[in-house]
């Protein structure tokens, strides 16, 4: 098996090699055909089963694919529109983010992996950003980050709630749910976050959820928040 075979776009092959990947693991192989189809899916998976790749390749081909089909220069961002606004002497206003992929995780350590992970799946891709938005990070530094209207968001729910409610975030463009280690989210008490932030997204998203066990309490939020999903076992 290769990532090839897999049908990756080349310039994640490219960032795959650079990282020395020679082979994709078995989540991996099982989950990113799936996922480049459009399939939610509820995988049972430990840390170090290469899971965040398993999640983020197939979302990042994705995008890849979309910006080839769209402009090769076009869009701006949000706040582009604003600053024009501006100079026509327009109220000035922040426009909310409008993401294309989010990442729930339950700790700020594994949202920042899997950040870095994303630059470094995506260090050969004309424009994908991907941040962070934290716990404990200062508000100026995130409104900041959130104004470059990046296109991936990897939050933890505490704090994500909190840009939501302000405006900050708007989910209508969104794409791609991930949940990542539900089973600690759940454990940490972010149920009614995660509910929450769940309802802000549209319907037609697509719902990948990761988690140490499938079982009880998690396994049911899994079911109600996917659609048809593939079932992976590791
Ligand atoms: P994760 O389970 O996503 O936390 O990944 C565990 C570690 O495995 C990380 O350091 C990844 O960079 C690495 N990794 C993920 N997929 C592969 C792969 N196909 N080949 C080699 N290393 C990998």
């Amino acid at each position: 098996m290769t990532f090839e075979s897999l049908g990756l776009h080349a310039s994640i092959i490219k960032a795959l090699t650079e990282s020395g990947y020679t082979a994709p693991t078995g989540v991996q192989a099982q989950a990113i055909p799936a996922a480049i189809e459009g399939r939610d899916m509820m995988v049972s998976s430990q840390t170090g089963s290469g899971k965040t790749a398993a999640f983020m390749l197939p979302a990042l081909h994705k995008f890849a694919v979309q910006s080839e089909q769209q402009q090769p220069e076009g869009g701006r961002t949000p706040n582009q529109e604003a600053q024009s606004a501006r100079s026509r002497g327009d109220r000035p206003r922040f426009k909310a983010a409008q993401p294309k992929m989010l990442v729930l995780t339950p700790t700020r350590e594994l949202a920042l992996q899997v950040t870095t992970s994303t630059d470094k799946y995506g260090a050969f891709m004309k424009r994908v950003k991907a941040i962070s938005i934290l716990g404990g990070m200062p508000y100026p530094k995130q409104m900041q980050l959130l104004a470059k209207n990046p296109e991936i968001l990897v939050a933890t729910p505490g704090r994500l709630i909190d840009h939501m409610e302000s405006g900050k975030i708007d989910f209508s463009e969104l794409q791609i749910l991930v949940l990542d280690e539900a089973d600690r989210m759940l454990d940490m008490g972010f149920i009614d976050d995660i509910e929450k932030i769940v309802a802000a997204t549209p319907e037609g998203r697509q719902t990948m959820l990761f988690s140490a066990t499938l079982d009880g309490t998690v396994g049911t939020m899994a079911k109600r928040i996917t659609k048809d999903p593939l079932v992976i076992q590791i």
